[in-house]
């Protein structure tokens, strides 16, 4: 059994982290708070212990990743997520975004496509300290009608097109950050659900993700 342990060298290394987010642009201190109480070599293999804290993604299992640190940061700050909304995200992979979100005080529903992802959620070393966090199992393009409306929704894989039944899914006035393909990179945008059911859309930076794949994969 691995044995972890939040040493003052990783909390101090997260720290730095912190200070380099901040200085690469990232500004809502809620955001920067939630990162710097969250241990990331939890998230990731004991091998990448001493670099968890690099502003890079590593590769997780089945050929996934987690997202670089600024990534985290850049689309949870386009979110504005505030305590109690419930947030739905696309992509659990390592947990790292889901983790981020409820440690902000949001209601996570959180979809992996992966069935070995989703079975390894099962031993998440976090799991009971954030009850907040719903994993399922499933396709994303579907969505969880039966947990519909959100207030936001968080997709953390490259998608080829706004999926339908996500913007179906947010309440009026709620938000989704997505990133779309463009030729080889994805655009980050931010699209708002109006009052009337019609859809704003803000464009952000470029990212690079793994995509979004259709149906499930067990
Ligand atoms: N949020 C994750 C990032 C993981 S990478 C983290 O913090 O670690 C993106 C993840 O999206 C992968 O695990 C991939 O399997 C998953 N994914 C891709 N397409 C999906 C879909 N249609 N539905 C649900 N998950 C999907």
């Amino acid at each position: 059994m691995r044995k972890f342990e939040d040493s003052y060298q990783h909390k101090g290394l997260r720290k730095k982290l912190v200070d380099q987010l901040r200085s690469k642009g990232i500004s809502d201190e809620q955001v920067l708070q939630a990162m710097n109480n969250i241990p990331r070599h939890y998230f990731l293999d004991s091998a990448f212990d001493k670099i968890a804290y690099e502003d890079r993604a590593f590769p997780i299992s089945e050929g996934q990743t987690i997202s670089q640190p600024y990534t985290v940061a850049y689309q949870t700050q386009l979110l504005q997520v505030k305590p109690n909304e419930k947030v739905l995200e696309i992509g659990t992979g390592s947990v790292y975004q889901a983790t981020v979100l409820a440690e902000m005080g949001a209601r996570v529903y959180t979809i992996e496509r992966q069935k070995k992802l989703f079975d390894l959620t099962k031993q998440f070393v976090l799991r009971n300290q954030y009850p907040n966090i719903k994993f399922f199992y499933g396709d994303g393009y579907e969505g969880l009608p039966t947990f519909a409306p959100f207030d936001k929704v968080i997709i953390t894989a490259a998608a080829p097109f706004i999926p339908p039944k996500l913007v179906e899914q947010l309440k009026p006035g709620g938000k989704m950050v997505i990133p779309v393909d463009e030729d080889h990179h994805q655009r980050m945008l931010r699209i708002t659900k109006n009052e009337d059911g019609s859809i704003s859309e803000e464009a952000f930076d470029n990212f690079s993700f793994v995509p979004m794949l259709s149906g499930r994969n067990g």
